[in-house]
């Protein structure tokens, strides 16, 4: 047997750096990451990537700084790096990478050329290397700034290159990396082409431009601001309103100091925020910048700071939460109905440039500027007031509609009928002036038995009937402002359960006797009802109590209290408010109106399905092309 010492061996460099790689550089994407991340601490105002079919091969061109000839080869190196040079630094690290390996780890698992030059000198340098050997170095012409090509990543670790996933996917991811850095730095222009252009973001935008087009149209005119105010934990951008929401969570950006990341409780919160203005199975959708003392950040939890845990989880959680609803509730969050036109695109992907409008100084311009000043407390990022600006801007509204200008002169038609200057129609932008402007809504009839048709304003206003009662039952029944009115029954009424769910019902009871039913044990599986609240005078309370009894929220083991409770009142709202296919009087209608209108939370059922929806006249107009 060999003695242990003779079986210690110094690994080669070479496979030192593989094994690093294996952390940090697992796909193409994660290459796409440190080569951008690097191109922004160099200071690029313009970031440009190619990538081949198969996402093996890849480049990032930059405009930064660029690198001397000497610093070139030098940044192949491990624990290379210009950005850390103590112990301190690390924790106040305000740059991306601070680990000087990224570059060293890319070129070991790659063909790798680098051609960088500074604005100082006339030739650039380039540097080749395989498979972390370098081949060598020479002069080159280029211009200022660096670009770094990967060819054949992982040909030399066929494992890592078995892991890769179909080329589809692994653009997609590499796609949307590229894309959380683009909503770091809107100011920064991105493009992004492989078998044909992904990305096309020119610089100078302002968060809000540049989150519309990364979003697409969908999300148009559907953005709020998301601002904290100067708090120890300051939380800025936009969140879209739930009309937005997506199927799954690819709509959503979270960032840390500016760093795009993950964390499980940012998501939950954020999600929780929606509920109940949202249906289940969507997700919604936003960009959430949280600004915090990196002290109170662990970034290295995921060798690739992807995943950041905070010190008080619960502390950042509360203000997002906060902060989030605070948003929604102030805004107007009817639906407008938008009718497609022709030629419309809709749906995901990046919009047309052409949106580039405003940009907004300061708070998105310059690497880590914003974050810092938001520690000293200065506040350099724009006040609401100067942002209201942005915001003014509704579909069809005329003002916005450059898409649509007035064109007097395409079709001819009578004088009279051609607005020359479109009138806009004040579309109401907070929730308050939409309240506001409802309590001049005037029922005009129904349809189907189901839907109030109502004139608002100059708009036309739809209300599903059934929908916006449960949200006034439910409201009332949770704040139970007026005394709770029982209605004693003269004949109680009995119904019988499983008999594993006797315990079940007998816990229920307890629970739903605060809300004015009475239920008692009977003796086996029998129960009986003796009272109900005046408000479900007219159901069967037993469906009633049947429902909540197998909801699958109502787990009385498992919930929360408020959980239970909640759901507790979501069924009775619904049992409660009137139904669809019922005749409603115009004194009902006005009511019903007017009674939604004093709801908190007027635009979406319990459940999150719309109470109500609006047409503007402008968009009438349009539909019936007297504006094109
Ligand atoms: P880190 O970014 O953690 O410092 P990297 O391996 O990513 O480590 O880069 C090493 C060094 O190479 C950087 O610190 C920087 O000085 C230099 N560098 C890398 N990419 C660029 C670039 N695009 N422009 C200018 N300098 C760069
Ligand atoms: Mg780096």
């Amino acid at each position: 047997m060999m003695d242990k010492q003779s079986r210690i061996r110094i690994l080669p460099r070479n496979l030192i750096n593989q094994i690093a790689a294996g952390e940090v550089i697992v796909r193409p994407a994660s290459v796409a990451k440190e080569l951008v991340e690097n191109a922004i601490d160099a200071g690029a105002k313009q970031i440009s990537l190619e990538v081949s079919p198969d996402v093996r091969d890849l480049s990032v061109t930059d405009d930064g700084c660029g690198m001397t000839p000497g610093e070139a080869p030098l940044s192949l190196l491990r624990h290379a790096t210009s950005k850390v040079s103590s112990l301190e630094d690390i924790v106040n690290v305000q740059t991306r990478g601070f680990r000087g390996e990224a570059l060293a780890s890319i070129a070991a698992v790659s063909r790798l050329i680098l051609t960088t030059r500074t604005p100082e000198r006339d030739a650039a340098t380039r540097v080749t290397v395989e498979g972390g050997e370098l081949v060598k170095t020479e002069s080159t012409g280029a211009p200022t700034g660096t670009s770094v090509a990967i060819r054949q990543l992982f040909f030399n670790t066929p494992a890592r290159l078995k892991f890769m996933r179909r080329p589809a996917t692994e653009l997609k991811r590499l796609l949307q990396v590229v894309t959380q850095q683009a909503l770091s730095h809107p100011d920064i222009g991105f493009t992004l082409v492989g078998k044909k252009k992904l990305l096309e973001l020119p610089m100078g935008q302002s968060l809000k431009d540049r989150l519309r087009q990364v979003l697409g149209s969908s999300v148009e005119d559907q953005l709020l601001p998301l601002d904290s105010g100067n708090l120890p934990v300051t939380i800025h951008g936009f969140i879209a309103k739930p009309e937005a929401g997506r199927r799954d969570r690819s709509g959503q950006y979270f960032f840390v100091n500016r760093r795009p990341i993950s964390n499980r409780i940012l998501t939950v919160t954020f999600e929780q925020a929606y509920r109940g203005l949202m249906m289940s199975g969507r997700y919604p959708v936003g960009a959430v910048f949280v600004f915090l003392d990196p002290e109170e950040v662990d970034v290295n939890v995921h060798p690739t700071k992807e995943e950041v845990r905070f010190r008080d989880e619960r502390k950042v959680g509360g203000i997002l939460n906060r902060v989030v609803s605070e948003s929604l509730r102030k805004a107007n969050l009817v639906p407008y109905t938008r009718l497609p036109e022709a030629g419309e695109e809709r749906g995901a992907g990046t919009g047309s440039p052409g949106t580039q409008k405003q940009t907004m100084p300061g708070f998105f311009s310059s690497p880590g500027a914003a974050m810092r000043e938001s520690f000293k407390q200065k506040s350099r990022v724009p006040s609401r007031q100067e942002e209201t600006g942005l915001f003014r801007e509704w579909p069809g509204h005329p003002i916005s509609g450059e898409k649509h200008p007035p064109s007097s002169s395409r079709l001819p038609r009578p004088l009279e009928e051609i607005p020359t200057v479109p009138t806009p129609s004040p579309v109401p932008e907070t929730a308050d002036e939409f309240r506001a402007s409802l309590e001049k809504a005037e029922p005009l009839g129904q349809i189907a038995n189901t839907f109030i048709v109502a004139s608002c304003g100059d708009a036309l206003l739809l209300i599903d009937q059934h929908a916006a009662h449960e949200r006034i039952v439910y409201e009332k029944i949770r704040d139970r402002k007026s005394e709770l009115v029982i209605q004693n029954l003269l004949l109680p009424i009995e119904f019988e359960v499983e008999v594993s769910r006797v315990p079940d019902m007998e816990e229920l009871s307890k629970r739903l006797s605060e809300f004015g039913l009475e239920v008692e044990r009977f003796g086996g599986q029998s129960f009986v009802v003796r009272s109900v609240p005046a408000d479900l005078a007219e159901t069967d309370p037993t469906e009633l109590i049947k429902e909540i009894l197998e909801s699958p929220d109502v787990d009385l083991k498992n919930l929360g209290e408020s959980e239970v409770r909640n759901e507790i009142i979501r069924r009775m709202a619904c049992h409660g408010a009137i139904r669809a296919g019922q005749r409603l009087s115009r004194e009902e209608m006005t009511a019903l109106i007017l009674e939604l209108k004093n709801t908190r939370l007027a635009f979406t059922c319990p459940h999150g399905r719309p109470t109500m929806i609006l047409m503007t006249k402008s968009q009438l107009d349009r539909q019936f092309k007297r504006v094109l």
